[in-house]
């Protein structure tokens, strides 16, 4: 039996079960799927796809807009490059806040080749001068742009090569209409869930060299809150820990001893997730609490805790969205291993008990 009790890692669990794109997936490049068939999971997604891709090459003509809804690290922009691929043309990469200005726009659509895939990511964040271009653009393969200023300042029309733009957002909410009426394809990406992430963590040790047995895989897939990016970040955190404690090979019990010195739970709820779970529960008698109340009580912002946090914990049965706002549910106090004595009217909600 191997002894861990003394050994301690670097448990900045922020980083680790953070969904958002960090320096350490520098590696995630190698280990995207570059086709359809090798794209696991979102099955609803991937077969609307193959059809509008199939009828499109046969028509000779690009893919219709695509609009990619989904929390952060699900595979939008390996399902943009898949498109590219599949499509047989290349991919132009940019993001909403990283267009500043109608002609910086303008510069990129001018300069796609026929039928390129245009792939603008967090594109709710766009401005909305910017996101006028769009409109002609999208509808009539057309941009207006105003060329001077002042008395002088012309407005000439540039005809452009037909193109796809394939948007990502993680906020539908925030999208526009007239935006989002321009996509013809609107697909809307799910957490995944633990045997389909198995699948990606085998594929992507088999791509690493790493020794991994079919129940290692499984755990590391039920503690990565149905997120890839997730799930491929902890393969490598526990393979280094297999490396130095057990030659390579990762067995369930070594993925179980790595994530808890990561302090990863057997659910995959990291120290963030109890943290805002029980702040709801011991300062708001469980709930209803508002977003912005929650933020401030666990010092998080409302935006991280609504995209990265909550899909998860909603995923797992443990919060719930109520118009008067979150409460934390049964299965959450059963979790956290604290009594659930039901709905307390005078706190409007539910209180705990300590076992
Ligand atoms: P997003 O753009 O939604 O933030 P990415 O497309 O960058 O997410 O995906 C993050 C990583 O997860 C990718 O590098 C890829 O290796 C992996 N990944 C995502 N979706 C899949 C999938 N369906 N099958 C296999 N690997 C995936």
């Amino acid at each position: 039996m191997i002894d861990y009790s003394k050994d301690t890692l670097d448990s900045s669990t922020d980083n680790i079960m953070s969904t958002k794109y960090t320096p350490e997936d520098e590696a995630e490049g190698s280990l995207r799927p570059r086709t359809l068939r090798e794209y696991i999971g979102q099955d609803k997604a991937k077969r609307n796809l193959e059809v509008f891709i199939e009828s499109a090459k046969r028509r000779g003509e690009p893919l219709d807009h695509v609009i990619l809804h989904g929390p952060p690290g699900l595979g939008k922009t390996t399902l943009a490059q898949i498109i590219a691929n599949e499509m047989g043309t290349t991919l132009r990469k940019t993001s909403g806040p990283a267009i500043e200005k109608p002609r910086d726009l303008g510069a990129l659509l001018t300069n796609l080749e026929e039928n390129d895939v245009l792939f603008i990511d967090e594109i709710h964040r766009m401005n909305r001068a910017v996101e006028e271009i769009l409109y002609p653009a999208m509808e009539d393969r057309q941009i207006d742009l105003i060329i001077g200023q002042g008395p002088a300042a012309t407005s000439i029309s540039i005809d452009l090569k037909p193109f796809t733009l394939v948007g990502a957002t993680t906020r539908s909410g925030q999208l526009s209409s007239p935006l989002r009426d321009r996509f013809g394809i609107d697909l809307k990406l799910e957490l995944y869930k633990p045997e389909e992430l198995r699948r990606i963590i085998t594929r992507s040790a088999e791509i690493l060299n790493v020794e991994i047995d079919p129940d290692g895989a499984l755990e590391i897939a039920s503690r990565s809150r149905g997120t890839p990016r997730i799930a491929n970040r902890l393969l490598r955190r526990v393979r280094d820990v297999a490396e130095v404690y057990a030659g390579g090979a990762i067995t369930k019990e070594l993925a179980d001893r790595a994530l808890l010195m990561l302090d990863i739970d057997p659910l995959g709820l990291d120290a963030i997730d109890r943290r805002l779970l029980v702040s709801i529960i011991d300062n708001y008698g469980g709930g209803p609490v508002g977003l912005d109340t929650i933020a401030a009580t666990i010092n998080e912002e409302p935006v991280t805790i609504e995209d990265v946090y909550e899909p998860f914990l909603m995923q797992q049965g443990f919060l719930t969205r109520t118009p008067r706002g979150r409460c934390v549910t049964r299965r959450a106090y059963e979790h956290l291993g604290l009594k659930y004595i039901g709905p307390n009217e005078e706190l409007g909600g539910q209180t705990s008990l300590n076992l």
